[in-house]
């Protein structure tokens, strides 16, 4: 269906395609005023904390250089929520109180606002509660855009590149920046189809805020983000998804067949020119590792992989192999990830 193949494709790539251009903001590498919002705090950062850090670092015998700025950031201002007194500050805060939803230009309805809140109460929160305890610890917000130009406008403000810009626009339902949801509504046909872009970036901001992003390899984040839409979906419409469902997996077992499936491990790059929809594969990948090994087993999976986070974070690894996060992986289900691969393939076409 021409719909689900603009609603879906890369609906994802977002919270990946954002990230390396900030990431690329390394301590190493300082980037133009004019091109990155966030110089100002590495400024402030690298003049204020940072010679005391790099002394902490030296003491404890931490490669420091190993650390992205970004990242760091990031997990200071969440671990910082996390304190006792910051935490007993947001104690009587509902979880929807901290999701507030914006119009991001003037034709956006006050309605439409209202409308999207709605289903962010009645679907998305529902659904993320029932996988994670807190799915929120920090404000959220969710900006909405009524035309493929202030949407444009937006994504290059918050540090996108022109040309990636451009594609996003055209062929994005959504992006995930941080703390940050942008929402291009004129890319979206139906109610359901929303409350599954919603609820696919509200789980991409979570595992961000849990501190596990930097340790998923994309198919996992992906895989994680397409069931947690596709569960809210089930509460709004459960036979539209059965049908979107079997519609997927015939899709991934024809490309399987042609030998046009890419690895699990395939960049964002491969992704972007691969001429199926790779987000499908990932969200199979993600199914089938549940319904092998059961949800129990791949909670502790993921709550290893959080215990871990600051270790992780410390030990950042710049070729994105991902080789802690699959030493986990084999740890706590007893097979190593290309095993999984291989058996998760030959399992297609059953
Ligand atoms: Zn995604």
């Amino acid at each position: 269906m021409k719909r689900l193949l603009t609603f879906f494709l890369l609906l994802g790539l977002i919270a990946y395609i954002g990230f390396p251009a900030i990431e690329r903001n390394s301590l190493n590498h300082p980037v133009s005023e004019k091109k990155n919002p966030f110089v100002g705090i590495q400024q402030a950062w690298n003049n204020q904390f940072l010679p005391g850090i790099q002394q902490l670092a030296s003491q404890l015998q931490i490669p420091l250089q190993n650390l992205q700025f970004s990242q760091l950031m990031q997990q200071i201002s969440q671990d910082v929520q996390m304190l006792p007194g910051v935490q007993n500050a947001n104690q009587n805060v509902p979880v929807d109180q901290r999701l507030q939803v914006k119009a991001g230009d003037s034709n956006v309805s006050v309605r439409t606002v209202a409308d999207v809140q709605k289903e962010i109460n009645q679907y998305s929160i529902p659904t993320l509660e029932k996988s994670v305890t807190n799915p929120f610890q920090t404000n959220v917000e969710i900006v909405l855009f009524s035309q493929p130009a202030t949407y444009r406008h937006a994504l290059i403000s918050a540090g996108v590149d022109v040309k990636n810009a451009h594609l996003m626009m055209q062929e994005t339902g959504g992006v995930a920046f941080g703390n940050t949801v942008f929402i291009p509504l004129y890319q979206t046909n139906s109610q359901v189809e929303m409350v599954n872009i919603l609820t696919h970036e509200l789980t991409h901001v979570s595992i961000q805020q849990l501190g596990i992003a930097n340790q998923l390899p994309i198919w996992l984040n992906e895989g994680l983000a397409w069931q947690e839409g596709f569960n809210a979906e089930q509460l709004a419409d459960p036979f539209e998804v059965r049908m979107q469902q079997k519609e997927i997996a015939q899709s991934i077992r024809t490309a399987y067949q042609e030998n046009r499936l890419l690895p699990l491990s395939a960049d964002e790059q491969d992704i972007l020119h691969a001429n199926y929809n790779v987000e499908y594969q990932d969200y199979l990948a993600v199914t089938y590792l549940e319904q092998r090994f059961g949800s129990a087993k791949f909670d502790q999976f993921l709550n290893r992989l959080h215990q871990s986070k600051w270790e992780a974070l410390l030990h950042s690894d710049p070729t994105n192999s991902y080789k802690q996060t699959y030493q986990t992986f084999e740890s706590v289900f007893g097979v190593s990830f290309q095993m999984f691969e291989k058996d998760f393939l030959q399992n297609l076409t059953k």
